[in-house]
This record gives C-alpha cells, structure tokens and sequence, in this order.
C-alpha cells in the first residue's frame, strides 16, 4: 500500500519508570509509516486528497508530550490512536519511538518499540430473546457507535427468528452491524462481552436464556483459531438470521476460508432451509 513516512522527530518528553525520566525528561525519536491510498492527490496535486505530514509531525508531539507514561509502548500506542482518529484518511500506521538516552548504563545506540495499528472492517451479530429485545439491542449499537474506535457504522434491519438448537425459550430478535474498528480482535471481543454483560446486569432476577449476545462474524479477511476466540465465526453458514441481515449491509464480502460471498452463501442456506422450513418468520 501506499505509504507516508516520517523518520527521525524528536521530541522532548518525560516517559519512564524512573522518577528522574518523568522529573527531567528526555529526548525521544519518532519514525512513522501512514498507510493511506495516495492515487488521488498524486493525480489532483491538491493537498485536502492527501494527509498533511507537517500536522501529524504536530499530533506526534502532542500526543507524546500530553501525558507521560512508564512504557514508550503506551507512548506509541498513543500516538498511533491519536493519528488514526485525526487523520481520516490514513488507513494504518506503524510507529517506532526510539529512547537513545534510556538510563541503561551500558554504551547502546538506541533502544525502540514499533507497533502497528489501523482500521479494520469488521462484522458483528447480534441477537436477543429476553425482556424489551429491542430496545436491548438498540442500546448496544448505540454504544457501540458511540465509540472513538469505532467508525462508518451500519445495521442490518432486525429480524425475528426461532430458538437455534433445540433448548425451549423464546423466539429472538437478529441482526448484524458492520463498523471499522482499530481495536485487535480480542479487545473487540472483550468490548462486547462488556456491553453483554450491562444488558445482563440489569436483568439479574430474571436471568435467563439471552438478553444479550454478540458474535464476531468477520475481522476483515482474518482467519483465528483460538481456545477463546474463532474467526470467521463457525456456525455463520447455517443461521439465516446471520445471513439475512448480513446480505442486507455486505452481500459482497467474501468468506475468507470459503471463499464464497454473503449473497452466495445465503442462497444456499435459504434454499435447503425451504426444504427443510426455514426460522426466520418474520421482521421487526
Ligand atoms: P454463543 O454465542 O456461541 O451462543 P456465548 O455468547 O455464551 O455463546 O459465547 C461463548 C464464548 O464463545 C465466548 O466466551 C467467546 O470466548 C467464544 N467465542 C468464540 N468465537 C467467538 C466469536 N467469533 N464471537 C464471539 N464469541 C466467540
Ligand atoms: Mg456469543
């Protein structure tokens, strides 16, 4: 991908976990890459298609200088965030902070962390077939939209559809949103598992089946088998009221595994559910 790059901005701060590091400061270097589709302003010569890299060199030095920190990780995980939200044209970034002067007491060049960050497109289902469903759900988007990691956020309409697997509760409410996120799978998942566990709060006494669930169908065309974490989600090809929705808002993203778009495996899906009677019976 096209990229900008900064090499070299120096920057006085005070990160450190020594009291003397956060008391007197030191000199620190920057280098970043910008990844950002840089076709437009090489065609139209006109600076708004492009990012300015003298306001990212300023952003850098705010964003080192506004709060001092133990590690240069967080420094870099800062200023990579901060450039993210403030530059909407830059997709990812790959920062490096270099501490020359770290109180290390041997002779050394420099020592450096570099971290990568960027936004991700992402899908997520969501479902509910306890208390005010609705009103459950609406919240939870909300909140998610809400959000300074999150951005271009869409929804599916909702749908109605009967219990998945047998166990005797009530019918749920369904649908999928899409956003772009700069959170790593695992801080999406965690994110989402708090706002289910908000929904579930509220309704202690009567715990019961679900009032909230969240599932991560898709991070972009990443593939993960974890104890904890499984991406694209394993079930999706069989729920129609994952692939309804999902049709609705990305009949064109392709399974990573697969291969297959939404549309096509939502075709699929819809006529062996004809054979069979299908479980979404209605929308909200
Ligand atoms: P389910 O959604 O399968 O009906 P839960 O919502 O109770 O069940 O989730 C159980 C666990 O599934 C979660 O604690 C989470 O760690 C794990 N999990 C694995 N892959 C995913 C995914 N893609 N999205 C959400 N949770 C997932
Ligand atoms: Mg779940």
């Amino acid at each position: 991908m096209d990229k900008i790059t900064i090499k070299g901005l120096e920057v006085y701060a005070y990160h450190g976990v020594f009291p003397e590091e956060k008391r007197e400061g030191q000199k620190f270097y920057i280098n970043a890459n910008l990844y950002c589709d840089l076709s437009k302003p090489a065609a139209t010569d006109h600076l708004e298609d492009s990012t300015h890299y003298g306001l990212v060199c300023e952003q850098i030095t705010k964003s080192m200088t506004a709060t001092s920190y133990d590690l240069i990780e967080k420094a870099a995980g800062t200023v990579a965030k901060d450039i993210l939200l403030h530059f909407p044209l830059v997709k990812g970034v790959e920062i490096e902070v270099q501490k020359p002067e770290a109180p290390i007491g041997l002779p050394f060049e420099t020592v450096s962390v570099t971290l990568e960050k960027g936004w991700h497109r992402v899908y997520v289902a969501f479902g509910s077939n306890l208390g005010e469903r609705e009103k459950l759900i609406q919240e939870a988007l909300d909140e998610i939209k809400a959000q300074d990691f999150v951005r271009d956020m869409v929804s599916s309409s909702f749908v109605i559809s009967k219990p998945y697997g047998g166990v005797e509760q009530g019918d749920f409410v369904n649908g999928v949103c899409g956003f772009d996120t700069f959170l790593t799978p695992w801080e999406l998942l965690e994110f989402l598992q708090s706002l289910e566990q908000k929904a579930h709060r509220e309704r202690l006494i009567h715990w019961g089946p679900r009032t909230l669930d969240l599932d991560i169908l898709f991070y972009e065309d990443l593939i993960l088998d974890s104890p904890n974490l499984v991406i694209p989600h394993k079930d999706m090809k069989n729920r129609d009221f994952v692939l309804t929705p999902l049709k609705e808002i990305a009949p064109f993203f392709r399974h990573p595994i697969t291969r297959k778009t939404v549309e096509e495996m939502e075709t699929e899906l819809v006529h062996r559910n004809t054979q069979e009677g299908t479980y979404i019976y209605g929308t909200v």
